[in-house]
């Protein structure tokens, strides 16, 4: 269980998403405008901070410079519309953690917050930023991912899993381990959703990449 500071103007999403986390086993709090959302997070009174970038008072980008700059380090989700993922990639710059482009399904939501749950309490302590691994880097803030220096254009979700089998490299991975961390579902076992996934990042990655490990699952090869 975990506290969440959702901060988002739109009443229809706040609801959908404050739902969809207590759902979850969460505490959620729910404020409408940046500067009231700025004070709940400077609190310190959270765990994760789900954060709209359009908000009245003092917009996302603004309320993510300011509590970084008062020394919080909170993680925070944004929440971006997917025409400016451009400019809020460039703002991640500015210590966002993560983010989702609007629209977005609750569970794309959920596999960010789980994901940035489990860092944060992750005894090893803080993962690091980029992932590097048999020549594909993987930007964890910005979301980039590069093979061999070359930029690559990955979906949310292939970049959810790829970045789990690279934290994983040299082990293997089953299919329901990729499915209950990636889709955070309890998707019908019998699905080939992952290995649809593991075929488009071979394409998009190379061959190499990632074994498969018959009756066992994948392994990211380092
Ligand atoms: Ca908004």
């Amino acid at each position: 269980m975990a506290r969440i500071l959702i901060v988002e103007d739109e009443e229809r999403i706040a609801s959908f998403v404050a739902k969809g986390l207590r759902a979850d086993g969460h505490l959620t709090t729910t404020v409408a405008d940046g500067r009231h959302g700025l004070d709940h997070a400077l609190s310190g009174d959270h765990d994760l901070v789900v954060l709209d970038i359009g908000l009245p008072g003092m917009d996302g980008f603004e309320v993510l410079d300011q509590l970084r700059s008062q020394g919080s380090r909170v993680p925070v989700i944004v929440l971006t519309a997917r025409d400016s993922v451009g400019d809020t990639v460039t703002a991640l710059e500015g210590g966002a953690d993560d983010y989702v482009p609007k629209p977005f399904r609750f569970a794309e939501l959920l596999a960010r917050v789980r994901l940035r749950l489990r860092q944060r309490s992750d005894p090893a302590g803080q993962r690091p930023d980029v992932l590097v691994q048999g020549g594909v880097r993987l930007d964890l803030r910005t979301r980039r991912a590069q093979v061999g220096g070359r930029e690559v254009d990955l979906s949310a979700r292939e970049f959810v899993l790829c970045e789990f089998l690279m934290l994983h490299a040299g082990q293997v991975l089953s299919r329901e381990q990729l499915l209950d961390h990636v889709w955070g579902l309890d998707f019908d076992p019998g699905s080939n959703v992952v290995d649809v996934y593991v075929g488009y990042l071979r394409r998009k990655l190379g061959a190499g990449t990632i074994a498969t490990v018959r009756g066992m699952g994948y392994r990211f090869d380092r």
